[in-house]
Parts: C-alpha cells; structure tokens; sequence
C-alpha cells in the first residue's frame, strides 16, 4: 500500500479564470430547483457552494443533467446538519445525499491534497496506485485535481453566478476534447474506471478522447479486473442504458476493455465464424439506444441476457449431451454457470440474473405453437422479454431462432381472440388431452390450511397451485 499523493504535476499551479455570468449560457431555469435550494442554503450559512461536474458540462452544451452535483468547503457533518433530509454516504468518498421525494443532491466536500504520511489513514492507494481512500478534505483549488476531465472540472459559483475554470474545461468543451487533469497513466492507475467514464462522455456527448489517453487503454485494461464487481456493474449500466450503446461498445471493443469487462463473451465474439452472434449483440444494441430515445423502458438483464447468450448456449450443448437434460433446463442450468463466471468481473445482482435465466429457458418453447400450453405462453410474465430476445435472435441469423416462428409469435399477439384460438388450434369448448387430464387429477392438499383456495370447488381454479 502507498500513501495517496497529489495527482497535479508539481510544476502546474492553478491559473483560475472566471467567467462572469453574461458570458456563460448556464441559466438558474435549467437548474434543479432542488439542487439550487440546496445551493443556497449553503451560501447563506456562509459556506462557498458550486454547481460542479457533469451538470455544468450538460448546461453548457446545452443538454439535460442527469443530476446536479454540488462541491462545497463545509464539512459533510455541516452539510449533514444543515439539511434535515441528509444522509451521509461512501466510506471510499464521504459525501452528504440530499433527499428531495425521488431527486438525490449529491454534496461532496472539496478534497484536499494527501500528506505523503505512510500512516495517514484518510487517504490511501493499492499496489497498482488505485485509490482505496480518499477522504482528506481541502480548498477548491485542490478539488479541481481530484476530478477527471476538464470538461468535468467546472464549478458554477452560486454567490455571483459565475464559472470557475482551473483546467481550460471551458476551452476543452468547445474543442469537444475529453483530456483528463494530469498525468494521463498516474490518473488511470488511481481509478480505472476513469477509462470506462472516458467512452461514456466521448460515446454520449460525441467527444473525441485525447490520444494520450485512448492509445494508452490497451496496456491499463486489465487494471479494471482490480475494480469491484458492484462499481463495475454500475458502470456497465450508465454505459449501456445512456442512449449510446453501440458507441460504447464498439469503444470498449477497439481499447481492449470490453475483454476484461466481459471474457467469455469477447471470446465468443472472436470465435463467431458465421458472424450471427456479432450481428444479434449490434442489433440488441441497436434497440437498446431505440428504446431510450423512445421513452421504452430497458433493463439491464437483457442486454446481459445478450453478451452472456452464445457462452451459455454453447454450454448448454454440453450440459444437454453429458447430463440428458431438456433443452429448458439445460439453458438454465448454463445461465447460471455463466453468471457465475462473470460475475467474478461484473457483479450481477440475483433480481437481474433470475430473470435472465427464466428468458433463456423460455427459448425453446417458441417452437410449440400448438395447444393449450402454447397459447398459455402469452400470458407468461417473461413472455415479452423473451419474445424480445427470440426476434432479435431471428433477426440475426440465430439457426435455431427461425423467422417464421418469429412472425407466428408477433401474429398471435395482436389477433382477435377467436381467430387466435384457432392459430393454437384450441377452439370454444374443446380442450387439449393433456389439459383434461389435468383438470380431473385431484389436488393433494397442502400441509396446513394457510389459504381459502383449497375450499374453492374443485375445477374453479384449475391449474393454479401448479408451480410455475
Ligand atoms: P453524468 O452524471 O452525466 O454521468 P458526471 O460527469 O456528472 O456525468 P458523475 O459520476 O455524476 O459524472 O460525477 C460527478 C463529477 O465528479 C464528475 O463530473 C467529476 O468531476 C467527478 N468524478 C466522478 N467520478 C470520478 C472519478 N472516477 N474520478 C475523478 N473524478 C470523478
Ligand atoms: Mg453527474
């Protein structure tokens, strides 16, 4: 371990421009009244209070935040006393969330230059030179080499409305440049993750990243396999789910990250000879950035569902071979294998990967198009993520994904009921051999009477204590 030292190159002093607020486009309108509330409160305790980050860098190009952060020189047990709705995070970074309803104001104390004291518990680095701590509190003029990018270095003073530019992020933006404060290789080393962050602002806001940084990603990717799973699947989302994944993933292809973030799958898509694989993730992803631009929701377990798919499904062929398991529970028993393994780079929260598993082990009930069980496949709660995957998958040339079922399935979808009971081939009143059978089986009771259902007259409710 290695004390924590300060990142700016000794000869750099801070040279401040101030933009004064007639020659800046940041307007109080665009700002979250929350978080200016949360401005002023500080201003008027006496504290400095800046809008910073991101939501300076979106203003000016004229974009939406996506939330306002603050930097301040109160302590975040000021800030935490401040505001009764506070609650003090991070043990990596302290910082004060401000709870308004469903908006969070994020309220971070500047940080300080480290002492290079070995003991010094408040600030700390790994082996790699990756922060591990960092809580040493400072002046805005210390802060400002403690961020990323220029184009994230900007403070929005609240006192006079003004803009402080340490970095030249002013210039950078205008330029459309991503340049990180420092010396490029030190900043990376500190925090990896500061590569991931540089494809998402350059894939989102159509920056170019500065070659000193892109043509050193390839040598530092691995460094991310040092990174927490659980920060990493957070990034995973906001790289993926900001409107720009295609831009993301073709960046994290070309620098190398995208191997270490997802092994098996970059594996697959090297070893992709008749290219379908390649073809079904560029049109998952495709729709992914369709669906954001359209105000549809997404998910995160689909396009996981997506990378982890040809992995899993090779796995599966096995599993199927060794072990005699159906088709079904082969692709379940592979999705879990595969989570497993990936996981151990990007951690995947059990809400996701279940009903990851359940949409692969639906695949193969789209090749039944007949009976009871068939029709019954509509109402199934997975059933439209599946049938999402299943067109894309036909889309892309899957062999074992065939459009015409693809049609059939999109058909039934949106037929009257009659004629859709004919498609099944399950008409008024007639009922599948398998289905009568089951109607008559008596129903064993359960151990202890917990509900009224098992005094409900036999037939009512047919079929609904089956496990699903
Ligand atoms: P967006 O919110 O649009 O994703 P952002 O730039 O606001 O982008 P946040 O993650 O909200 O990103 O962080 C707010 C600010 O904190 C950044 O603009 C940057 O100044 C600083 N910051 C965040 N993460 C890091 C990091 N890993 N290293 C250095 N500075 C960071
Ligand atoms: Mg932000």
């Amino acid at each position: 371990m290695l004390p924590l030292t300060h990142s700016a190159p000794s000869t750099t002093e801070p040279s401040l421009l101030v933009v004064p607020r007639p020659e800046h486009s940041v307007s109080r309108t665009s700002i979250s009244p929350n978080a200016l509330k949360v401005l002023y409160r500080l201003h008027e305790a006496g504290f400095q209070a800046f809008l910073v980050g991101g939501a300076v860098r979106d203003l000016l190009l004229g974009k939406t935040p996506k939330d306002f952060d603050i930097a301040t020189d109160a302590h975040p047990d000021d800030v935490d006393a401040l505001f009764r709705n506070s609650r003090l995070i991070g043990r990596r970074f302290r910082l004060a969330h401000v709870r308004f309803g469903r908006e969070v104001i994020e309220v971070a104390t500047f940080r300080g230059k480290a002492t290079d004291n070995e003991s010094d518990q408040a600030a700390l680095l790994d082996g790699d030179g990756r922060i591990l701590r960092d809580n040493v509190y400072g002046q805005i003029d210390e802060d400002v080499w403690r961020r990323d990018f220029t184009a994230n270095a900007l403070y929005y003073n609240i006192a006079d409305f003004s803009i402080w530019d340490y970095v030249g992020g002013i210039r950078d933006i205008r330029a459309r440049q991503l340049r990180l404060i420092g010396d490029t290789e030190q900043r990376l080393r500190e925090d990896p993750v500061r590569m991931l962050r540089a494809i998402r602002f350059a894939a989102k806001l159509g920056f170019t990243i500065d070659p000193a940084v892109a043509d050193i990603m390839p040598e530092l990717a691995p460094l991310l396999a040092n990174v927490p799973a659980a920060r990493l699947f957070d990034e995973f989302v906001k790289l993926f789910q900001g409107g720009a994944a295609l831009a993301s993933f073709d960046a994290l292809e070309k620098s190398g990250l995208f191997a270490v973030l997802f092994p098996d799958t970059a594996a697959m898509l090297d070893s992709d000879s008749d290219g379908h694989f390649r073809r079904f993730v560029t049109a998952a992803l495709v729709n992914t950035d369709q669906r954001i631009a359209s105000g549809q929701s997404v998910t995160p377990m689909f396009l996981l569902g997506v990378f982890l798919w040809e992995p899993s499904r090779q796995l599966a062929a096995k599993l199927a071979a060794a072990d005699g398991l159906s088709p079904a529970q082969a692709l379940s028993a592979a999705a879990a294998q595969t989570v497993l393994r990936q996981t151990q780079r990007i951690a995947i929260p059990r809400r996701f990967s279940a009903p990851m598993r359940e949409m692969y082990a639906l695949q193969p009930r789209f090749a039944r198009r007949e009976g009871r069980r068939a029709a019954s496949f509509l109402e199934h709660r997975r059933f439209r993520a599946a049938y999402d995957f299943y067109l894309l998958r036909a889309e892309a040339g899957d062999t074992d994904a065939e459009s015409a079922i693809a049609e059939f399935w999109t058909g039934v979808q949106t037929m009257p009921a009659a004629q859709r009971r004919r498609e099944f081939g399950t008409p008024d009143g007639e009922r599948s051999s398998q289905g009568r059978r089951r109607r008559r089986r008596p129903r064993r009771r359960p151990p202890s009477n917990h509900g009224l259902r098992c005094n409900a007259p036999i037939g009512v409710k047919a079929g609904s204590f089956r496990p699903k």
